[in-house]
Order: C-alpha cells, then structure tokens, then sequence
C-alpha cells in the first residue's frame, strides 16, 4: 500500500514537473536586464572617460605613440574595475530581490502543504482565507464568505464576493465572481479551488506584461551621496580648471595640463561613491537576511539605525505562540487543572470542553498535529475526542480581533451525554470574557471575572464559553515569553530605545507578561481609553505608557501617530490584514514572516523570518553600523581625492614639475573608488560600541564634523608625506625625473593605503576585516609590480627602485600610520567621554536605560 502511495506520489510529482516545463514557473519573467557588454559600453561612454580617450588620440596624432598606449591602458583598467564594482551592485540588488518568497497552501490527496507559489501549475487545489494573496487564477470550489479585492485588476476598490456557482456566457474580468485572480487580496472568508492558470497566462500576468517597468527608488542616503558627489565634481572642476590655467600661464604644454587635468577629474571626482553606499547597504540586508531579518528596501537600513520606539505585539512575537490550555474554571467545579481533568465532567465542564472543540477552526496535518490559530489549536488539543466528527456546522460568525469572539451554529448527532444538550440546532460561542458575557449575561458575573483576572494576573489568556446565551466556563491558555526576548528588550532599552507592548489581550495577561519579559517601569492603557481621548491627550500621555492591552489593529494607528508627533522614529510590528495601515504609517513596519498575512508583508518594511522579537536587535545592530562604515570609507575616499587635488595645485603653484602623471594618477583613483574603499564598508559591526549608542537623529547628516576633520586630517598627512619626499627628490638632483615621479607616486599609494587600513572602525583590530587586509595586500603588491615589472613601467613611467629608497618610503608610511594610531586614540576617548551626553554630529552618548 505504502509503495503504491509512493509511486503515484511520484507519478504525480513528475506530472506536475513535466506540466511546469510547458507551461513555465508561476511567476513573470521581468525584462532582461542589460547585458554586462553594454554596461560596459555605457561605461567608456562616460565624458570623462571620452575626453581621456581624446587626449590619447591628440597624444597620437602630435606623435607620442607611447602616451598614447599608457593613456589606453590605464583607462581600460579603471573601467574594468569600475565596471566589475558596477556587476557586484546589480547582483547584490539582484539577491535581494529574492528574498521575500511568496507561498501558498496547496491541498494534495486531501492534506495542505505549504508550497512556493511559483511552483504551482494548473490543476492543483490551493485553499486561501483572509489576508492571503491569491496565488495565481483559481476557479472556486469552496467559498466561505469569500470577498477578494481586485482593485490591481479592476480598479474597483470594493471587494468583490467571490461564489462556486456557474456563470453565464459573459466573461469580463469583473464579472467572473467564481473565480479568485492572482494578486487579488482575500478581504474576508476563505475558499478553495483548482488552479486554472499560471504566470503570464493569469489575468495579472496579462497587465504586469503592459507595465513591466520596475523603478529603482534611490534611497535618502544614495541621495545625498549623488548630491555630494555632485558638489564634489564642481568643486574639483574649479581647482583643476585654475590648475590648468596657472599650467598654460607657466607655459606648460597644453597636451600635458589638458591631459593632467582630466585624470585628476577622474581621480577626485568621486564617481565611485554612490556604488560603494549602494553596495555597502545591499551587503548589509544580505547579512541581516542570514540574521533572519529581511530588509525589504534598501531606505529602511538607513532608518533602522534611528529607531527610538519599538512597539511590539505580544503573542507569537515576544511569546512563543505555542499555546497550551493550562486551566479550566467553571461555577460549579471552581478551577480545574487541565491536566487532571476528570473522566466524569460536570455539565459545566463538559460544556465548557465542548464549545472549545466545536467553535474551533484547527485542522490537523499531514503529521497528524493540529494546524491553526493557536488559541483554537490549544483547544482542540485539549479533549481527548473531537465531536466535530459528528456536527453539521451551519454558520460561522468567525473570529476577529475587531470583536475578540467567534461562534458556530450546527446541530450534534450525538451529544456527549455528559454536556446535556439538545439535538436541534444550537450556537456555540468562545471569546473574550467580557465579550461573551455581553452575548451570554450571567447573575454571577463579578464571580466569573474574578476568576478571570485572577488567571490573567499569571499571565494566561482567559476565554469564556458559551452553549446558546448560557455562559458556561473559562479556559485559560498559556503561551510562554520567548526565549533571548527578554535579552534583547534589555540590550535595545539600554541603547534607548523604548519599548512599548501592543495586544489584544486582557490587561492582567498584558502586564504579567510584559514584566515577564522585562518591559516595565510604564503605565498600561485600554484600547478603549484611547478611543475617549483626543488626539493631544494621547499625545501628551503616551510617553509614560508601556503597555497597551484590549486594543484592536486600528488603535495601532492612533499610537505610531502619537508618538511620531512627539518626535519618535517608529518601528511596529504586524501581522494581520488590518494592521497593514499601521505598518504603513510607522517608520518601519516589521511583518512576521511565517504568521503573517501577505498583505502585513506587502505593507512592512522588515520581515522577521522566524517571527522572533529578538530578530530585531542585530537588525538595529546592522543599521547602525552601516552607517558607521559608510562614514569610515567616505572618509577615505574624500582624503584621497583632496590630497591629490592639494599635491598637484601645491606643485603646480610652486612651479615644479608635476608629481604624478596621469597614469599614476589614475591608478591612485582605482584605490580610491575601488576594492579598499568597498572593503571599509564591511568593517565587522562592534555590537557593544553601536548600541551603545544612542539611535541616530533620523536627518542627521553622514558627512558630519567628526568625518570632515578625519577627511584633513587623513590628507595632510599623505600630502606632508608626498610633498617631503618629491622635495627630497628634486633637491638631490636638482630635476625631476622618472625616479622622482616613481619615489612620489609610491609615497602617495603607500600613504594612502595607511589611511585605507586607518580609516576602519575605531575598534577594529588591525585585521579584523579580512577583506581590507586583502584588498590592501593585493594594491601594494600591484603597486610593486607597476614599479618593477617592465612592461608595467612602460605604462606608468616608472623606474625599479633601490633597497634603501623603499625603507625610506616604508618608515614614511610607518610615521603616518603612527600619526593615524594617535589620531584613532584621541577619538575612541572621545567617544567615551561623549557617552552621555548628545553629540553634535548626530549619535548620541550612552543611553541611559
Ligand atoms: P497580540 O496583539 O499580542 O498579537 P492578539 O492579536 O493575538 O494579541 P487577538 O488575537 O486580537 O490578540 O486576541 C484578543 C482576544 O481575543 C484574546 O484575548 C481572546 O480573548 C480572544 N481570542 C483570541 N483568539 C480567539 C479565537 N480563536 N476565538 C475566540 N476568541 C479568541
């Protein structure tokens, strides 16, 4: 039998792959990406890099084959390397853009699996309910008050009640109401039914083929690079437009200053910049991504960095979600212990039992183990025999957190005799206590909520049952804090953040949780409480609350709002469809990724894989540090530029021969742009030291004071150091030549790899970034070869150096890298001295937790 099952499981596993090969994946191919030839192309056609290119051809045509050659050369190396820099950046965007995976519920010999939607084909039977994303075009077999929203498709923004019935000959899109359309949103109910099409043959696939046009949305941070590198390219245009003309004053020859001035154009004009940050945030969400944070879009790095306020939900992200019903209480038999239930229940307990089981939407698995919302799944585990063998349900009222109850209506063919209910049709109604006691009012009331609270007040989550208008008893539902919550609340509170509980629970169950997991020293407040205050009284009162109990998805609106008002960057945490407006609205929605809805998923920013609080903390972790890198290479990259804009206006000033040519001059750009600078952008984050931190000002700049004066002081030290030693050089002889060029050249790139490995994170240790002592290692032993390998000397114009030059470049570089050791020292103290008190440059000091 089992052989057979597997056979056919196989058969139909090779019909389904033999049916995916004709008629694709699920999912529409978007356009082809330009190919690398192109980019390339792109690339040369730069005007910096044609303006290069000219004066290689002037250089040809005036007879100087061998500038010519050199001016070729070194342009192909500085594209290439751009050009792969470039590569990396779409493929890092590429690999994020597959990280949301979009799944469906597939139903296969009567069990539902868990399957990526893009592996669906025609024929297969999928379920879907509320808040799920219709996985491709389905004709319907099972509607329970079904409702899509096709406003994608239709533009019709009220949803549409989907049914099984057949329809008439009309087949317009808004029309078909007994089938469901990929990427149409469930509103409300749940259906069933088979898959009539895929991918680009769906209704969906027929419009994304019109409008396959992805904008790329640059983030604040790319932004103020671009408009950085921008005022950098004028700036640099101006002192090299003054170089040349002071040049051509001094009759130099115009081919040379033509030719000086456009490679320094390229040297100090930062074009780099904007991939590095580009590359540098992509890294930082893949490494989050490995953390189990999935950041959606590049911005929200930037953001997470400044969070002031995280507000939470309680169940299933800061408790386990694993509920288990611990008590029972009823009037008559007062608490019982869930695991001592008797074999002989009272009428009250039985009842109580019943309604649990029978007002109750969890199924069981392929495994045999319930699946569902959890407080049902507690329930129905909880009887030792499921009597919904036996009822014909008729209705459902089904649950929401709007009215925090559900009910079924049906009739029993064979009642537990113990429970003394009738055979006809009956309602069965679980809930909140003070809901169902709405609908079932009892003369015992202030007895029945005693209980209550007194279960709430441990923790547990109370549920009253109901036969009819008949209360009949509580079930009290445990669901334990996750473990490392509590950690993480400690480590995000002491980097002042502040964090606030949202749930849909009793005050009593809310506060014994949030002191459980360490969220105490505030105020709680009711849902309904701020129903009944203004604006401005929330808004005044809200910093002092904590916890915030019996509220329903649209209070967390009211919240983030209020304290957005009072100044706070906001993340909040969703999973329901009514909680996408709130996701929205903060400034960093969080979905949970294996119990949330697609729409909480579509609507959020960071998606928490294992749906775990403490995910959030290397995610703030990551976005702060991010950003301390990106200060780290920026400074880098703006000492360079400026050194060697200073060194060539400093010499042409001074009316000497000019230092670097442009040859060296553009190789020094490839370090500046390239591999050392992109390796400071993956400094490995010092955790203790970021969150030490306060949350940064959200409009904070990057290029702050504290960068500004690294980006001097980093220069002067490579222009003392060049200038010395070209100096030096000229003296001895009294003319500079190649040695001359050659001893400047490498001084420069000797120096300014110092500052490349100087510039790290204060607390790195000297190689504590793997990828900076690579890509330091490989420059320097690419500068040797430029100065000893012939065929490179050609290019470069240099000539081999002696043992005692070469010490004398190195002891160089050592005073710099000493200079830089004190320089580190004296802003780690500062940085130590500045916990505590808020810095100008936009981090805070230590927080106080
Ligand atoms: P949190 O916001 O912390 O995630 P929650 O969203 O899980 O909490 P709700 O699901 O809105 O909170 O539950 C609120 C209340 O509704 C519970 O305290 C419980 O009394 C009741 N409740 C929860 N689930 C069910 C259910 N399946 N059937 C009936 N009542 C329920």
């Amino acid at each position: 039998m089992r052989d057979d099952d597997d056979a056919e499981a196989e058969e139909e596993f090779t019909f389904s792959t033999q049916l995916r090969k004709v008629r694709g994946y699920n999912e529409f191919a978007a356009s082809e990406p330009p190919s690398a030839l192109s980019k390339l192309i792109d690339q040369l056609k730069e005007p910096l890099i044609l303006l290069l290119l000219g004066s290689a051809v002037v250089s040809l045509l005036l007879g100087e084959v061998g500038d010519a050659v050199s001016i070729v050369l070194a342009v192909a190396i500085v594209v290439a390397v751009a050009h792969i820099q470039e590569q990396r950046s779409s493929e890092s965007l590429a690999a994020l853009s597959k990280l949301v995976p979009h799944y469906c519920h597939l139903v296969r010999d009567g069990v539902t699996s868990h399957v990526l939607a893009n592996e669906l084909v025609p024929g297969d039977i999928v379920t879907f309910s509320t808040g799920d994303r219709v996985p491709a075009d389905v004709r319907i077999i099972e509607s329970v008050q079904l409702e899509t929203d096709e406003s994608p498709l239709t533009g019709e923004i009220k949803p549409r009640r989907k049914t099984t019935d057949a329809l008439g000959p009309s087949t317009s899109i808004s029309e078909r109401d007994n089938t469901a359309f990929m990427g149409t949103l469930v509103k409300s109910g749940s259906g069933r039914g088979v898959v009539v099409a895929t991918g680009p043959q769906t209704e969906f696939g027929a419009i994304f083929a019109m409008v396959d046009e992805v904008v790329e949305q640059r983030t604040p941070l790319q932004l103020s690079m671009d408009d950085l590198a921008k005022k950098l390219s004028m700036a640099s245009f101006a002192i090299i437009g003054v170089i040349c003309l002071l040049g051509l004053w001094q009759r130099r020859g115009a081919l040379e200053m033509f030719t000086i001035g456009v490679s320094l154009a390229v040297a100090a004009i930062p074009e780099g910049l904007p991939i590095v940050v580009t590359v540098t945030l992509a890294l930082g969400v893949l490494r989050m991504s490995h953390r189990k944070a999935i950041v959606k879009r590049l911005p929200s790095v930037e953001t997470l960095g400044s969070i002031s306020v995280i507000c939470s939900d309680k169940t299933g992200t800061l408790t386990t979600n694993k509920m288990t019903v611990c008590e029972l209480w009823t009037l008559e038999d007062g608490k019982i212990d869930a695991k001592e239930l008797p074999d002989s229940p009272s009428p009250s307990l039985a009842r109580t039992l019943l309604v649990g089981n029978l007002c109750n939407n969890a199924r069981r698995d392929e495994k045999g183990e319930y699946v569902g919302q959890a407080t049902d799944v507690a329930m129905a585990s909880v009887v030792r025999h499921d009597a919904r063998g036996s009822f014909t349900r008729t209705a459902e009222m089904p649950f929401s957190s709007e009215t925090k109850w559900m009910s079924v209506t049906g009739t029993l063919t064979v009642p537990p005799s113990a429970a003394n209910i009738g055979q006809g049709s009956t309602t069965y109604t679980k809930g909140a206590v003070e809901a169902v006691l709405e609908r079932a009012p009892h003369a015992q009331t202030a007895e029945i909520r005693r209980a209550a609270d007194e279960m709430a007040k441990r923790g547990l989550r109370v549920l009253a049952c109901a036969v009819g208008t008949t209360f009949c008893g509580l079930q009290a539902v445990q669901d334990p804090p996750r473990q490392g919550v509590r950690e993480s609340i400690a480590e995000l509170r002491r980097s002042g953040i502040q964090i606030i509980m949202i749930t849909g629970d009793a005050e009593p169950t809310a506060n014994a949780i949030a002191r459980q997991v360490g969220i105490d020293g505030g105020a709680s407040m009711l849902g309904s409480q701020i129903d009944s205050m203004s604006e401005r009284q929330l808004q005044e009162s809200i910093d002092r609350v904590s916890v915030f109990a019996r509220t329903t998805p649209r209070h967390k609106m009211s919240i983030v709002r209020a304290l957005q008002s009072n100044g706070h960057v906001v993340a909040m945490t969703g999973d329901g469809v009514n909680d996408a407006p709130a996701l929205k609205l903060a400034d960093i929605g969080i979905a949970l990724g294996r119990g949330g809805s697609d729409v909480a998923k579509e609507a959020s920013d960071v998606i928490l894989v294992d749906d775990n609080f403490a995910t959030i903390l290397p995610a703030v972790e990551e976005g702060k540090g991010i950003f301390y890198n990106i200060q780290n290479f920026l400074a880098f990259q703006l000492s360079t530029a400026v050194a060697a804009l200073s060194l060539i206006t400093l010499s042409t000033a001074a009316g000497l021969k000019l230092p670097l040519n442009p040859m060296q001059i553009l190789f020094i750009n490839i370090l500046m742009d390239g591999p050392p600078s992109q390796s400071l952008g993956v400094d490995p984050v010092d955790r203790a030291v970021v969150m030490r931190r306060r949350p940064r000002r959200k409009d904070a700049p990057v290029l702050t004071r504290r960068v500004l004066m690294r980006v001097l002081f980093s220069a002067t030290i490579i222009v003392l150091g060049t200038l010395y030693i070209y100096v030096a050089e000229l003296t001895d002889d009294g003319f500079a030549d190649e040695r001359d060029q050659t001893m400047t050249f490498t001084a420069f790139v000797f120096l300014d790899l110092t500052s490349a490995v100087q510039n790290r994170g204060l607390t790195t240790t000297l190689t504590g970034n793997r990828m900076l002592t690579l890509t330091v290692s490989v420059s320097l032993v690419s500068q040797l070869l430029l100065v000893y390998f012939p065929p490179l000397q050609g290019v470069f114009k240099t000539t081999s150096l002696g043992l005692g030059d070469l010490t004398l470049l190195v002891v160089i570089a050592g005073l710099g890298f000493a200079a830089h050791e004190g320089r580190r020292r004296w802003e780690r103290q500062r940085a130590d001295e500045e916990d505590g008190q808020d810095a100008a440059d936009g981090w805070g000091g230590l927080a106080v937790a």
